[in-house]
């Protein structure tokens, strides 16, 4: 029998058919569901997700029997009136919390009820017309009759009729402070019928562009153009592949222009969004309120109004600037994505699922819109080149940088050298302490990168070797000095720093290895008179947090800037001489197949942050390897001879882009029931897929928050059906989680795991 309607949540589909079938490929791509990807895809104030909650049945009957557990909500929804699911499992200490409730429930202790989530609130901004009769000369005059006798009223409508001349909808506030009235004053107009009050809906993030043209492309940036849109006749995919501060952006922009004109979308997508102040601020410019950014820190409210702006096709959003999640958004005549630094890891989600690649999911959306997509980076993916190596993508060059300014000259220093070894001053070796100290004496600033933070790594007990280890972790903790604590980087549980060896009572302790902090204080104490800033997880909380920093960089407040991986995304200073790499082996000796080419692409964009306007810039490398292969090529600039190097390694021992792979990741509490279900997890795969399984294989960190680890990796070779293995993987998997000592094992399925 037909129910009748409740309410009608939205008046218009808030999600697209397009939507609907890239999310549906992206669930069946990277072997997740389908309410994954939307909880993935969708601001949750527009999901209307329900939430549990509990609270005292108010007839509750006079104190009945109840075992602890029960005992424990119990008290905990005496002082506060209802929980969250989420309170109730802190308060037990477990996940598992609905079968207790479920008790309390049939007792007549408690009561669930669903509750709905924040939703949308627009902004609504209050406004003032007169009624319509009145808006001619002549109803003014009959108006100025009515009230001759009301001087403050009469004051108001002559205010009105001024500011009338503009044609714009006059506010409130904007008509009450023209005529130096009250609101009571208006009020009284308001009811006595001769103004009426509406309200209009405002977006809470408006950028005024200043007009601004476009400067001029130079030679080698109108030639990489040209390029572009010719390809783009054949390929719908182009990779441009610029150095470091070739003017890569002002060619986007001139792309985005040709795009915008034709009335399309665009969809431009970055690693880090925090850190894109300085393109925002560029593009605006331009472009005034086209743009839109799509914001994780932004507000639900935000969000949800970029997401109907797009969906309605609105000019105020013809251009988004993103990250990955931006590509989730309901675009109606998308016509190019640019995706910059397309190398970055970031674009690839880890966790929670779907852990898609934006770059891989935006080139299939692109399909869906027949949009073209350019991908740019100064150190392209192995992937990607090889793509456009092999006529896949097109393929754009520009190998100068703009204003023809030289790429810095790279020189190392070999830390195993007894020479220098005597001249390190803490981890400063003589050559480069001089030239920090040139630099800030011609008043030139200067980035170090080290790639970890806190002061450093490991306390250690000098007579036992002792390192205090993480409670819930496989991992030392990190010192850090500011806050005198040691703290896990993987569960955050934190000490205070102890004064004697938890083994052998010994205070003969040291630490060993060091991070941006320590750097950060020696350097304060080589060159005393300069301010040494930071920029690390640690010092960039909050909204604005990374903004300030760069700010305070770019303002020359702070002559030099340490930090971590952060400083190698496409950041543009000025006035940056020299850039420092404080070690470059703790990144070539990952256990990971991509740890070379990784390893390049960082050194050489934070090099790339070296003499960007009018000097050559100077970057000095300290190694125990100088004549690592990889530390070479970044010395010489060679892309090709890396990509080469490493498309070799990957074709010799399997890896992406010639075979893809299926990461699974299983994890428990028991260590005996984890192993176990792992062998036999690996087992089955060996049995049932042709092709190389490897594992199962404990990682560099074998246990997090008090659960084991154990991956498995399948490597698919480029023959095999990449749909029919997935059907065949999900059947195993599906086999697996029905034996019944295996249920409560957790596994994550990672496709194209990077
Ligand atoms: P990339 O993204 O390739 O590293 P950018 O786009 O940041 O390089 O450009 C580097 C610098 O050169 C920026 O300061 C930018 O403003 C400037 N620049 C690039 N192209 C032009 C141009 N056509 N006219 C004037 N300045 C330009
Ligand atoms: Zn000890
Ligand atoms: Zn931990």
């Amino acid at each position: 029998q037909a129910k009748e309607i409740h309410q009608i949540l939205d008046e218009k589909p808030t999600v697209t058919q397009t939507q609907l079938e890239h999310w549906q490929w992206i669930a069946s791509y990277y072997m997740c569901s389908l309410g994954d990807v939307f909880r993935g895809a969708m601001p949750s104030a527009l999901l209307l997700e329900s939430e549990t909650i509990i609270s005292l049945q108010p007839e509750m009957p006079e104190m009945p029997e109840m075992p602890d557990e029960e005992f424990l909500i119990y008290q905990a929804l005496q002082q506060q009136s209802s929980l969250r699911v989420q309170e109730v499992m802190s308060v037990l200490g477990k996940k598992s919390v609905f079968p207790v409730l479920r008790q309390m429930m049939e007792k007549n202790i408690v009561t669930l009820q669903e509750e709905i989530s924040e939703t949308y609130k627009p902004k609504l901004q209050r406004y003032v017309r007169l009624f319509p009769e009145l808006e001619s000369q002549q109803g003014l005059s009959e108006l100025l009759d009515i009230l001759k006798n009301a001087q403050k009223q009469k004051e108001l409508v002559l205010a009105y009729f001024q500011l009338k001349t503009a044609r714009k909808p006059i506010s409130v506030k904007e008509l009450v402070e023209a005529a130096g009235a009250t609101s009571t004053i208006l009020k009284a107009l308001v009811d006595k019928g001769i103004f009426e009050e509406y309200y209009i809906q405002h977006d809470r993030v408006n950028f005024d562009d200043d007009g601004l043209s476009q400067p001029e492309l130079s030679a080698a940036q109108q030639k990489a153009f040209d390029s572009i849109t010719s390809n783009f006749e054949e390929k719908d995919v182009n990779l441009l592949h610029g150095v470091t501060s070739s003017g890569k952006t002002e060619i986007y922009t001139r792309l985005i222009d040709v795009v915008a004109e034709t009335g399309k979308q665009v969809l431009y997508l970055v690693p880090e969004i925090a850190l894109t102040a300085q393109l925002v601020g560029r593009l605006t410019k331009y472009f005034g309120n086209k743009v839109a950014v799509f914001h994780s820190k932004y507000s639900n409210n935000e969000r949800v109004e970029v997401w109907q702006n797009v969906l309605a096709g609105s000019e105020n959003a013809q251009i988004v600037i993103g990250a990955r999640s931006a590509l989730f958004l309901p675009f109606q005549d998308l016509g190019l994505v640019i995706i910059d630094e397309e190398h970055e890891q970031l674009f690839k989600q880890q966790d929670p699922a779907p852990r898609y690649h934006a770059r891989d999911a935006a080139i299939v959306l692109a399909k869906m819109h027949g949009a073209k997509v350019l991908l740019g980076s100064a150190t392209p993916s192995i992937e990607s080149y090889h793509n456009a190596e092999t006529g896949k993508y097109g393929l754009t060059e520009l190998t100068e940088r703009f204003g023809s300014v030289l790429l810095p000259d790279v020189e190392l220093v070999d830390l195993k050298d007894k020479y220098f070894r005597k001249q390190m001053n803490g981890h400063f070796s003589d050559v480069l302490q001089e030239h920090i100290g040139n630099a800030l004496s011609l008043g030139e600033q200067v980035i170090l990168f080290q790639n970890r933070r806190g002061y450093s790594p490991v306390l250690e007990c000098l007579t036992c070797g002792h390192v205090p280890q993480c409670q819930h972790c496989d991992v030392s903790l990190t010192y850090h000095k500011f806050k005198n604590q040691l703290r896990c980087h993987y569960c955050g549980y934190t000490i205070a720093k102890p004064t004697h060896c938890h083994a052998c009572n010994s205070v003969d302790l040291t630490t060993k290895g060091f991070g941006t902090e320590q750097i950060q204080l020696e350097l304060q104490q080589l060159f005393p008179k300069h301010t040494i800033g930071r920029m690390d997880q640690d010092t960039t909380k909050g909204k604005f947090g990374f903004e300030k920093i760069i700010d305070s960089f770019k303002n020359r407040e702070v002559d030099v800037l340490v930090g971590t991986q952060m400083l190698a995304k496409g950041l543009d200073f000025d006035n940056v001489s020299l850039v420092g790499i404080m070690n470059a082996d703790n990144m070539l000796y990952h256990p990971d197949f991509r740890a070379f080419e990784r390893s390049y692409q960082m050194m050489a964009q934070v090099s790339g942050r070296s003499g960007r306007s009018s000097k050559r810039g100077k970057v000095i490398i300290q190694t125990y390897n100088p004549m690592h292969n990889t530390i070479q090529q970044v010395t010489r600039n060679d892309y090709a001879g890396m990509f080469t190097e490493q498309l070799y390694e990957r074709r010799i021992y399997k890896y992406p882009p010639f075979f893809k792979l299926i990461k699974l990741t299983l994890r428990h509490r028991d260590f005996d029931r984890l192993t176990e279900s792992a062998r036999w997890l690996y087992n089955v795969f060996s049995q049932h897929l042709n092709m190389p399984v490897l594992g199962p294989e404990e990682p560099a960190i074998g246990r997090i928050r008090n659960e084991y680890i154990r991956t498995i990796m399948v490597k698919i070779p480029p023959e095999a059906k990449l749909d029919g293995t997935k059907k065949t993987v999900r059947k195993i998997l599906d086999s697996f989680e029905a034996i019944p000592q295996y249920r409560n094992v957790k596994v994550t399925v990672n496709v194209d795991f990077y």
